[in-house]
């Protein structure tokens, strides 16, 4: 169940919120008692309510924006238990003082904005103390690690504990909360207006992310990451496992680089049976891994792993979605020159995109010569690959046959820029962008008007992320369902 938290300054808004939930699925919410300015009118907020209510009154110390009396707040919270609330938050240290009346459920909680304590069990040992109904364990993730020895507490305590972590990285632990066994995980209504950090909205958490078809046979996937908030991955894979009907969810995983190892040691435990691994990952989990496919090896680089029983097998579905991208664009009849052997790739970059693609053209034979802004970079890339390298001021000397984007220059919001000015492009030119967001790039406009064949960052994406499901689950992906996602979510992050 999902207990979406609705924090408003006047009661109105906050009962048109209540309203608003409901009509959109919510059968659960908890209303900030500390949120609304002036006093409080508890059978106003009660009468005629469309769904159970938890009420709360935080103080600041607990992250709320109670600043008043103490004895005002606790006789509030008594107030609400005789008013026949469903469902009342009182926080450990003052419960004692808020005894149980009527059919009111007691949630007995705590929080810790700046760690998770390794003292879990005693939290959870003198909560339960005091008669509660629902033990409630909140505190900050300040490591990847932290969400697991929660999640294990929610599993293995009598009295059902809603305990999650909070902070970006501790989303993951919001997620998977109803695979533990927590009663509820909290929500919020609106992205924009989080009650506590990571907290995702109740619409994220439902349309993507299914949260409430979440239960202790979920598979869990995810993608690793450090920065992780940005990553698409999650709506499309959501969206295909519901389409295929596959009890699995996919989870962005907040990874910091000195935490891989742990991670990599906690995954079974939360369930996980496969990742996308991306930067700052993709090179330093080779060595975690103990099966990897020809690619991984030449490239340096995976980004895609499996739980394999005890084993993890690596795989890069970059280089083979951009191969397939390829072959499929040039041939016959949109494309009559040949294939990719012999041709001359002008590629522009040298990090993580460039090296797959480059070591997959050097093995079709094509003649490659890479620019990078860093030329260093680029004489790296063509030492391991064997390819020359140009200044990144001289690649218009270059006349190749095919020009591949491997930088983000026209990367949303900088969408006015290209790495490659448009009188250069020759109509004979096949030109791919990498770039997917947005889809319809400077340089992919560019070519279009001089004739060039494209290839466009969305369809290597959808492959790449196609080869993953396949992985992952056997599959086939639902190839047009993933691309309509990727679109529809491409083209809201432009506006
Ligand atoms: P990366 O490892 O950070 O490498 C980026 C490369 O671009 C570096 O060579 C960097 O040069 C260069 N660069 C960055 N900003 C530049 C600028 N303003 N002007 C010129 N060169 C610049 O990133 P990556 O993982 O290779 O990804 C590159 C792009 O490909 C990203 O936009 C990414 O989203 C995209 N991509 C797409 C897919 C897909 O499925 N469509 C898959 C992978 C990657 P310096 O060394 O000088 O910084």
């Amino acid at each position: 169940m999902i207990c979406v938290s609705i924090g408003r300054s006047r009661h109105r808004h906050m009962m048109a919120e209540h309203k608003h939930l409901v009509e959109q699925g919510a059968r659960f919410v908890e209303l900030r008692l500390d949120w609304i300015a002036g006093d409080v009118n508890l059978k106003r907020l009660l009468a005629d309510r469309p769904c159970p209510v938890l009420l709360s009154c935080r103080r600041e110390v607990d992250g709320g924006k109670w600043v008043g009396n103490e004895q005002k707040r606790l006789m509030l919270l008594r107030t609400a238990i005789v008013e026949g609330v469903d469902y009342i938050d009182i926080e450990e240290d003052v419960a004692a003082s808020i005894p149980r009346f009527g059919k009111t459920k007691r949630v007995i909680s705590y929080h810790n904005f700046r760690k998770t304590p390794e003292e879990l069990p005693a939290i959870y040992a003198q909560i339960a103390k005091h008669d509660p109904d629902v033990v409630k364990i909140a505190t900050l993730a300040n490591q990847p690690h932290d969400n697991l020895r929660m999640l294990k507490l929610v599993r293995e305590s009598k009295i059902p504990t809603v305990g999650f972590c909070m902070g970006d990285m501790g989303t993951a632990s919001r997620l998977l909360a109803g695979r533990f066994g927590s009663p509820w995980t909290y929500a919020t209504f609106h992205q924009e207006r989080v009650l506590a950090p990571g907290q995702l909205s109740f619409q994220l958490m439902t349309e993507t992310y299914h949260y409430n078809k979440i239960d202790s046979e979920t598979v869990v996937y995810g993608v690793i990451a450090d920065p992780v908030g940005h990553s698409l991955s999650p709506q499309i894979h959501n969206a295909a496992f519901r389409q295929c009907q596959l009890n699995a969810v996919y989870v962005p995983f907040r990874v910091p680089a000195q935490n891989l190892d742990q991670f990599l040691a906690d995954a079974r435990q939360l369930g996980i049976h496969g990742l996308s691994v991306t930067i700052p990952h993709k090179e330093s989990v080779i060595r975690k891994l103990n099966k990897v496919e020809a690619a991984v090896k030449g490239i340096g680089a995976a980004n895609t792993i499996i739980f394999d029983g005890d084993s993890l097998a690596g795989y890069n579905t970059d280089c083979r979605a951009a191969m397939e991208s390829l072959d499929r664009a040039m041939q016959p009849p949109a494309y009559d020159r040949g294939s990719i052997d012999g041709k001359t790739v002008l590629v522009l970059g040298a990090g993580g995109a460039a090296r797959a693609i480059v070591y997959a053209l050097q093995r079709r034979n094509a003649k490659v010569v890479v620019a990078s802004r860093t030329t260093s970079r680029a004489e790296q890339l063509a030492d391991q690959f064997g390819c020359s390298v140009v200044d990144w001021e001289t690649r218009y000397s270059v006349s190749p046959d095919l020009l591949v984007n491997c930088t983000p220059v026209g990367m949303h919001p900088f969408v006015d820029e290209t790495p490659f000015e448009k009188h250069h492009l020759r109509p004979s030119m096949v030109v791919f962008d990498m770039v997917y967001n947005p889809e319809n790039t400077l340089l992919m406009k560019d070519a279009r008007s001089q004739g060039c064949l494209t290839i466009t960052g969305v369809e290597m994406f959808v492959r790449q992320a196609s080869l993953q499901f396949k992985l992952f689950t056997g599959q086939e992906a639902p190839w047009d369902l993933m691309r309509d996602v990727l679109k529809r979510t491409t083209g809201a992050a432009k506006v």
